[in-house]
């Protein structure tokens, strides 16, 4: 085990054993026809299936095969920042498990990696055999995560990506617990590229992204990386007050001038709900800001792991 590692693989799966067993022949055929050394790091998260046990069962007699077992479901976003906390390999790549992503598509990324860049995102041309929703709402994210972000997070673009050894360096320095992991990289910098693919079908078992867990990440997308919403409660109160000034003086307008007086609190009740609407939404949205604030000070560690195996216990993770 001392021999440096060239590749580290990290694969998150939550109930997973659907897929795994398929997961793991693609990947071990493909890093093998690199002819350099490499680890799969499996990370279990909170799995109620049998995941775990057969990556256990695989690190028997494969010694490429590493695994972080969590205490619990901590999230797919955590999982794959546990996986580079542990990853000793010179180059990084993500993947998710459910071959929704080809591991076919990694040796482009490392063609590309040994050209020097330092970062190789997958893009994604075209989605196949998913709802019209997840595609339609997917895509609408990332236009409006661009148009509020400051810095460059390219669209269509998930996890699956290959990462230089100087990068995730980078990212085990980054804090944050509400994690937009594809957010950070971009953050980071360094020479970034693409490789385009078409994403495949998920190979079997259900989607591990309902709606609730797909609002939290494109609320973790947006929070973090931009300030816009908390503008939008000043924006809204001028054009309210504004409109409200307006309407006084049209009011005032129609008493002195003119007999017609105004009866109607109909409209006063409408006024009122909107007004009062406006108000509650920046709450919620001061709510979700300070929600996250509260959550970095809490300074609970990000995630916790039962086991490793494959993987030398004495390493130090990750800096609280
Ligand atoms: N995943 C995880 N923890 C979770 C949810 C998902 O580790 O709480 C993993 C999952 O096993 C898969 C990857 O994250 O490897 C992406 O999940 P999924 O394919 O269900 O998402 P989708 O492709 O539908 O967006
Ligand atoms: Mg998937």
């Amino acid at each position: 085990m001392s021999k440096q590692i060239k590749y580290s693989i990290i694969i998150p799966m939550y109930n997973e054993e659907a897929v795994i067993q398929e997961t793991y022949r693609r990947i071990k055929k493909v890093m093998s026809t690199t002819g350099d050394t490499y680890e799969l790091i499996f990370v279990n998260d909170g799995s109620k299936d049998q995941s775990a046990e057969m990556i256990k069962d695989y690190s028997c007699w494969d010694e490429t095969v590493r695994l972080i077992d969590f205490s619990r479901n901590f999230g797919h976003q955590i999982a794959v920042t546990a996986g580079m906390d542990y990853a000793s390999g010179e180059a990084v790549v993500i993947i998710d498990a459910d071959l929704q992503d080809p591991p076919e598509l990694i040796l482009q990324m490392i063609a590309k990696w040994k050209e020097g860049y330092e970062v190789v995102y997958a893009k994604r041309i075209k989605r196949s055999g998913e709802t019209f929703f997840k595609k339609t709402s997917a895509s609408l994210f990332y236009r409006v995560l661009r148009a509020t972000t400051e810095i460059d997070i390219p669209v269509d673009t998930g996890d699956f990506r290959l990462m230089d050894r100087k990068v995730v360096e980078e990212m085990k320095r980054l804090p944050e617990k509400n994690r937009f992991v594809r957010g950070l990289v971009s953050w980071v910098g360094f020479r970034q590229t693409p490789v385009e693919y078409e994403r495949d079908e998920r190979l079997a078992g259900e989607t591990k992204y309902p709606l609730k867990k797909m609002i939290k990440l494109s609320l973790d997308g947006i929070m973090s990386f931009s300030y816009k919403p908390l503008k939008l409660a000043g924006y809204l109160g001028m054009a309210l007050s504004a409109f409200g000034f307006v309407y006084l003086l049209y009011v005032l307008y129609l008493a002195i001038f003119t007999h017609a007086t105004s009866k109607g609190w109909p409209s006063l009740v409408g006024i009122t709900l909107i007004f009062d609407g406006a108000v509650l939404i920046m709450l919620g949205v001061l709510g979700e800001y300070i929600g996250r604030i509260y959550d970095e000070t809490k300074g609970r560690p990000l995630y916790i792991v039962r086991e490793t195996q494959g993987l030398a216990d004495s390493r130090i993770a990750r800096r609280e």
